[in-house]
């Protein structure tokens, strides 16, 4: 029997974006992308995060890995971005919008300064992104844009109003975007990570201890998730395996999101 799994998720020759991939989600899923032999650009505000990251995909993947230093709010750098990028590979295929924040109050005492940030990162920037990367992706034979929104784009929660609405706000615009660049072959998807051991939600615990176990019992899969489990779905959702899936989000939360 043919293997046809190979090919179907085979992403040697094409080149991803990975914003906020210094450390935690956007890691694991460069680590993911490059593992299936894509050309990474590693794109995070953190340079020494960042360089760590390079230089274990270079050394574990033997893959092209190329750093850029960015602030997703910083339109001139977005432009340069994509300059830079297609200037190394050739063109870009896979954009993956990961890097985002979170910020905690409630909504009564929430600063405008807090709300405005939040929406800066997880939503306009994602905006601005996909905007500057729309015209190399047409040019690829693919495109694919996936966008890290979570699973409180489907909950409400008391202490993340700016949160869950940016991440609900993703979703939409990662819908609107699908129908809107099907005809350039291009396939938009969220993906939507359940409680992920990360240096942020790691920090967060830590003014909740109790956060850990409440989280293990409820969600089905009994564990926390880790970086490494968004993989699968990121090579999926950039490979010519997903080429009739677009618009969708989809939970990797253990099961978290069902429960
Ligand atoms: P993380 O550990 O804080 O990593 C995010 C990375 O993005 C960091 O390297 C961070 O740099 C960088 N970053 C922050 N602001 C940036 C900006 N303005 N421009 C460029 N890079 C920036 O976060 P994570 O837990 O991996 O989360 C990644 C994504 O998954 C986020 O969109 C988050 O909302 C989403 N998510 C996470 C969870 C979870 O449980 N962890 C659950 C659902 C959804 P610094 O090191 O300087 O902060």
């Amino acid at each position: 029997m043919k293997n046809l799994t190979q090919p179907l998720f085979d992403l040697t020759g094409k080149t991803a974006i990975v914003t906020g991939a210094g450390q935690g989600i956007g890691r694991g899923i460069a680590e993911g992308l490059a593992t299936a032999g894509a050309s990474i650009v590693i794109a995070d505000i953190n340079s020494d995060t960042m360089s760590q990251t390079s230089s274990h995909i270079r050394e574990t993947c033997k893959v092209e890995v190329m750093e850029f230093s960015l602030d997703v709010r910083r339109e001139e750098q977005v432009l340069n971005l994509m300059d830079e990028t297609i200037a190394a590979f050739g063109s870009l295929d896979i954009l993956v919008n990961n890097a985002g924040i979170v910020t905690i109050s409630e909504p009564q005492s929430m600063s405008m300064e807090d709300w405005d940030k939040t929406m800066d990162i997880n939503l306009r920037s994602v905006f601005v992104l996909c905007q500057n990367a729309y015209h190399h992706l047409k040019k690829s034979a693919n495109g694919k844009i996936i966008n890290i929104a979570s699973i409180y784009a489907i909950f409400g929660a008391q202490y993340l109003p700016s949160y869950a609405a940016s991440k609900s706000g993703l979703v939409q615009l990662t819908r609107s975007l699908a129908i809107a660049w099907a005809p350039d072959n291009i396939q938009a998807n969220c993906i939507l990570p359940g409680w992920i051991n990360t240096p942020l939600s790691i920090e967060g615990r830590k003014n909740n201890p109790a956060a850990h176990d409440i989280v293990v019992g409820r969600t089905p899969a009994g564990r926390w998730g880790d970086p490494q489990d968004l993989a699968g779905t990121a090579i999926f959702l950039a490979s010519g395996a997903s080429q009739y899936v677009t618009g969708v989000s989809i939970p990797v939360d253990g099961g978290y999101s069902i429960n």
